[in-house]
């Protein structure tokens, strides 16, 4: 059943902290704009995870509950999708970080198309807006900075109003790419004009566009499920950003063969890349020290060359057998960006709606084992700076358990290694911008919240110039 068509200036696939940040920039930038969200999943918090005192192991649960990995090969061993509004950005966000400055040129094969000085207002502005009361700054979080002195250790980057979170476990709550969506429709409501549309449990199947030499792209496909119901829905717009996550915005370009992918020389679909996590767990129910507020802790890089690209966070939690006090210590080491490392399109595998499932091939570089090696070797030295030794010592999660895969659809230095130009836009489309993580041209150290934040409004700007110049 066919329940109807729309039209919008702007149609964002993906709810996340990448869809959202182009949508409430466009929406505050450019006031007659009407802008689509779409979005899989339904509304299953309102507010980040953590804005209940809520605590680690009850999130983890929350993710396995809620959460769906639709993709196939070597993600599918850790990753997953957290399919609602606004998307994985509900539970993550303790380290809301910039990327580093030396990140965007220290890859050889990951040159940004994009500059720190072309971003830092963007970053400045995420900044105003995602870190707010974020900060734990009790007795336990100094102790810890203070033991890890030596290793440069640090409070997570906060906002202004820092104040101490409520429990030992409980977490460090920004606001929400739900919150701030649910807000801006808000918004609309109070002024009496409908320029915002949040289409939940709506899934974009195919875009289909003009088959001439450059596509066009006129509308999104979508399938809607409501209540076991199925129907389908077309969302037509001038402008088509993808927000999917960096596997599904480059699964949803194959399947609806626009741009370049089809050939082998393009960079559809290639060097996706992530985090490698490696997590170890310490007893700390003996120190009385540790009994003072929660411990969210992070350990830059310790060095600006290749092989010191990982850092370390230190959160207090407890056991889940017996609520013993733990320090959780995580370290996350950046994979180099490589060209053989990609997605493709299952030649016989589909999903519930019939639609091709991706592929995910992801292997190590040996530079990515040795930095491990040597990230680990560092998490012993943390360790024993506690004058204690490992619970559980380092182990690797799961490919794709960093949550922060990237590349896939890279805006890179070098335009034969890119699949869109500086300004987001597709290669081989007239309107369709690459919104998320698919863009960035390394994964860099960083965790990406923010940086993907400042990449959004940076993109939101460049299409505020795009809908005036065509009107
Ligand atoms: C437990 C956890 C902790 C984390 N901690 C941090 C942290 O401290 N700091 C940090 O920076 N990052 C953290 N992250 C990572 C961060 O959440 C992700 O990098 C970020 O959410 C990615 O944003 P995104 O918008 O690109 O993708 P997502 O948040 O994954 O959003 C993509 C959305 O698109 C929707 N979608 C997919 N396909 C379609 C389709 N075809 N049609 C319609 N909708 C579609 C999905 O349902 C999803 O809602 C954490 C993640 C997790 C899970």
């Amino acid at each position: 059943m066919s329940v109807g068509e729309h039209v919008f200036d702007v149609v964002i696939i993906g709810s996340g902290p990448a869809g959202v940040a182009v949508a409430e920039r466009l929406y505050e930038k450019h006031p007659a704009a009407t802008i689509a969200v779409v979005e899989r999943g339904p509304v299953l918090l309102r507010q980040h995870f953590y804005d209940s005192p809520r605590s680690i192991n009850e999130r983890d649960r929350f993710l396995v509950e809620h959460g769906a990995c639709p993709w196939e090969g070597d993600l599918s061993r850790g990753g997953r999708l957290l399919p609602c509004l606004g998307g994985r950005g509900v539970v993550g966000g303790g380290q809301l970080h910039r990327f580093y400055e030396q990140d965007f040129t220290l890859w050889r094969e990951g040159l940004w198309g994009v500059g720190p000085g072309a971003l830092n207002p963007y970053f400045v502005e995420a900044e105003k807006r995602l870190l707010g009361s974020t900060q734990s700054a009790g007795p336990s979080q100094d102790f810890v900075c203070d033991v890890l002195g030596g290793f440069n250790a640090r409070h997570p980057p906060h906002g202004p109003n820092s104040e101490v979170a409520g429990t030992i476990e409980g977490g460090y709550p920004h606001k929400s790419s739900a919150e701030r969506l649910l807000g801006l429709l808000g918004r609309d409501r109070d002024s009496g004009r409908k320029r915002l549309s949040v289409f939940t449990e709506t899934m974009v199947v195919k875009l289909d566009g003009s088959r001439s030499r450059s596509s066009r792209v006129h509308k999104a496909r979508c399938v809607r499920l409501r209540q076991g119901e199925e129907s389908t829905l077309s969302i037509h717009g001038a402008v088509f950003v993808l927000a999917a996550s960096p596997v599904e915005s480059a699964r949803l370009v194959m399947v609806s063969e626009i741009a370049e992918a089809q050939s082998s020389s393009s960079a559809v679909g290639r060097y996706l890349a992530e985090h490698i996590y490696c997590r170890g767990y310490l007893d700390v129910s003996d120190r009385p020290e540790l009994r003072h507020g929660p411990v969210n802790v992070y350990i830059p890089p310790l060095g600006s060359g290749l092989d010191d690209r990982y850092q370390i966070e230190i959160r207090s939690t407890t056991h889940s057998d017996d609520n013993r006090l733990l320090l959780r210590v995580t370290g996350s080491a950046a994979m180099d960006p490589r060209r053989e490392n990609r997605v493709l399109i299952s030649p016989d595998r589909v999903d519930a709606h019939g639609v091709a499932k991706a592929i995910t091939e992801l292997t190590r570089s040996p530079d990515d084992e040795r930095r491990t090696i040597s990230m680990i070797s560092l998490m012993d030295d943390v360790v024993s700076s506690f004058g204690s030794r490992w619970l559980t010592p380092p182990r690797p999660l799961p490919c794709g358990a960093s949550y922060h895969e990237v590349g896939t659809l890279r805006i890179s230095a070098a335009e034969q290694e890119s699949a869109a130009t500086r300004n987001g836009l597709l290669f081989g489309t007239e309107n369709v911008f690459v919104g998320d993580g698919a863009a960035f041209a390394s994964v860099g150290t960083a965790n990406p919240i923010l940086t993907l934040t400042a990449m959004g409004y940076r993109l939101a700007d460049g299409l505020v110039h795009l809908l005036d110049s065509a009107s």
